[in-house]
């Protein structure tokens, strides 16, 4: 059975994720509170919606809690973000995953419930030291 995601917020990085998993034959339904950012995601995603998953009634119309995996990537809007996996959590979503702007953020998510809590600038900074380092000792 196909596995069906919702992903919120479709800056770079959720906008990345939701064009991944679509070309991975997943059913995603893309969320953002920009009606730009929806319209570019139309023709990618199983549906795309214009939304503000602040609000808990919108979160509940969509049926959100019937979903295998919801991927928060609100970015600058730290309250926004917290807010909506609280939702999410209370709602009963299995598997939330946040995207952290810092660790005080990432400290919060953790106590509010979300399942995987991900840094990716942090981490692909560190990944691409990394890759410099260990070129450099192979090129040497
Ligand atoms: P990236 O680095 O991934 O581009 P960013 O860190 O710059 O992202 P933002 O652009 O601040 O992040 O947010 C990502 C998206 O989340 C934006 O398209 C924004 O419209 C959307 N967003 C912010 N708040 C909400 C909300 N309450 N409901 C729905 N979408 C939201």
């Amino acid at each position: 059975m196909k596995k069906e995601f919702v992903v919120i917020g479709l800056g770079r990085f959720g906008g990345s994720i939701c064009k991944e998993l679509a070309d991975q034959g997943m059913e995603v339904m893309a969320i953002d509170q920009d009606e730009d950012r929806v319209n570019e995601f139309a023709s990618i995603a199983t549906h795309a919606v214009i939304a503000d998953t602040t609000d808990e009634t919108v979160l509940k119309n969509l049926g959100i809690r019937n979903f295998d995996h919801v991927i928060v990537a609100i970015g600058a809007d730290i309250q926004a973000s917290i807010l909506t996996t609280l939702m999410l959590k209370e709602i009963g979503v299995k598997n939330v995953t946040v995207k952290a702007q810092n660790d005080y953020h990432a400290k919060v998510l953790d106590k509010i419930g979300a399942d995987h809590v991900v840094h990716p600038e942090r981490d692909m900074g560190r990944r691409i030291a990394h890759h410099i380092v260990s070129n450099n000792v192979l090129d040497y």
